[in-house]
C-alpha cells in the first residue's frame, strides 16, 4: 500500500520519505545519539490541533541540554518548530488523528564519542495514531531488566539509544505472554513501562512514582495529575513498591502512544475484580476529551 504520509521534514525542508535519510556514519546511527518526542495531532474536518506542542518542544530542548546536543538551542526555537509542524501537516493532510515523531539526530561522523558542537538535523514524520497497547485491559509483567538509572542514561531525557533498555524489557514481557513490562529500579521500586507511565488507585487516592524515580516526566502523566486534581481526587507522587500494584484497587498507564489504558493483571495477580475501575475510566474519558476538545488549559495548538 502507498504511504499515506509521503512528506517528511528533514533539516530545513520537506522531502519525499525515501529521501529522508541519515548517514550510516552519523553518531545518530552509530551511538543512538538522537533525542525525540511523539505528539498527537487531532483532525476534525479541515482543522488540525496538536496536543501540548509547547511542552513537547520544551522536552526536546531539555533532552538536548541534558545530553549536550548544544546546537539545538542555537538553531531552533518554538516558532521555527511550529512552522515546520504546520508545513508537515499541511503537505500530508491527514484525514484522521495522527502521531508526529520529531527527532533531533546528531549527523556528524565523529571518531570517538563526543557530542558538543556537532551538527544536527531535525526530522519529523507522520503516522496513524494507533495505540501501541490494548485499551480494554492490559496484562503487565515486572521485568528482569532494570530501568537505566539517572546517573547512567537519564530517563528524563528522551534519548534514542536508551530505548534498547525498553526493547529488552518489552520483548521479554511479550515472549512471556504479557502486553508490556513494569520496569523496576535497582532497589525494586516501580518506575514505568517500556513507553508509558504508571498509576495506581488505592483507598480512593491516585498514586504514581515521582519524577525522581528514573521515569520519563511524561506529558500525559502531567495531564492526568492536573485532571485528577481538578476532579478532587487526592494525588500522591512517591516511591511505589511492586507489591502495591498487586493489591491496588486500580492500575492504569499513560502515554502519547499508550493513551490512558487500564491494567487488569500484574505478574499473574488480577487487579481488583479484573475489570477497569471507575477512577481509571473517568480519567480516561477526561484525557480523551483533553486531547481533542480542551478549551480550559490552553493545551491545543491550532496548526494553520
Ligand atoms: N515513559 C517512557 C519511557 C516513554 O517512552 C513514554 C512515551 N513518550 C512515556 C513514559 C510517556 O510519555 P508521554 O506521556 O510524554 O508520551
Amino acid at each position: 500500500m502507498a504511504n499515506p504520509y509521503p512528506h517528511v521534514y528533514l533539516g530545513d525542508r520537506i522531502v519525499a520519505a525515501e529521501e529522508a535519510t541519515v548517514s550510516v556514519a552519523s553518531s545518530a546511527v552509530l551511538y543512538g545519539l538522537s533525542v525525540y518526542t511523539v505528539f498527537p495531532v487531532h483532525v476534525a474536518g479541515a482543522a488540525h490541533t496538536a496536543f501540548r506542542l509547547d511542552d513537547h518542544f520544551r522536552r526536546i530542548e531539555e533532552s538536548c541540554k541534558i545530553i549536550g546536543i548544544d546546537r539545538f538551542a542555537t538553531e531552533w526555537d518554538f516558532d521555527r518548530f511550529y512552522a515546520a509542524v504546520v508545513e508537515l501537516i499541511g503537505r500530508n493532510m491527514p484525514t484522521t488523528d495522527v502521531f508526529v515523531r520529531a527527532t533531533v539526530h546528531v549527523v556528524e561522523s565523529i571518531p570517538g564519542t563526543k557530542v558538543r558542537g556537532c551538527a544536527i538535523r531535525l526530522s519529523m514524520f507522520v503516522y496513524d495514531a494507533v495505540p501501541i497497547v490494548p485499551q480494554d485491559g492490559m496484562r503487565l509483567k515486572s521485568s528482569p531488566w532494570r530501568r537505566i538509572p539517572d546517573n547512567a542514561i537519564p530517563s528524563r531525557a528522551k534519548v534514542n539509544g536508551a530505548y534498547v533498555n525498553s526493547v529488552l524489557a518489552k520483548q521479554d514481557a511479550i515472549d512471556s505472554g504479557y502486553d508490556d513490562c513494569v520496569f523496576l529500579d535497582g532497589n525494586g521500586h516501580v518506575c514505568e513501562l517500556s513507553a508509558a507511565n504508571i498509576f495506581l488507585v488505592r483507598n480512593d487516592t491516585l498514586i504514581t512514582p515521582d519524577v525522581s524515580c528514573d521515569i520519563l516526566d511524561g506529558i500525559n502523566r502531567r495531564t492526568i495529575l492536573t485532571l485528577a486534581a481538578e476532579d478532587g481526587i487526592p494525588v500522591v507522587e512517591r516511591t511505589v513498591d511492586l507489591t502495591e500494584l498487586y493489591i491496588a484497587d486500580e492500575v492504569f498507564v499513560t502515554g502519547t502512544s499508550a493513551g490512558a489504558a487500564p491494567v487488569i493483571e500484574v505478574d499473574g495477580r488480577v487487579v481488583a475484580d479484573g475489570r477497569p475501575g471507575p477512577v481509571s475510566q473517568a480519567l480516561r474519558k477526561r484525557h480523551s476529551a483533553a486531547l481533542r476538545t480542551d478549551t480550559l488549559h490552553g493545551w491545543l495548538t491550532t496548526l494553520a
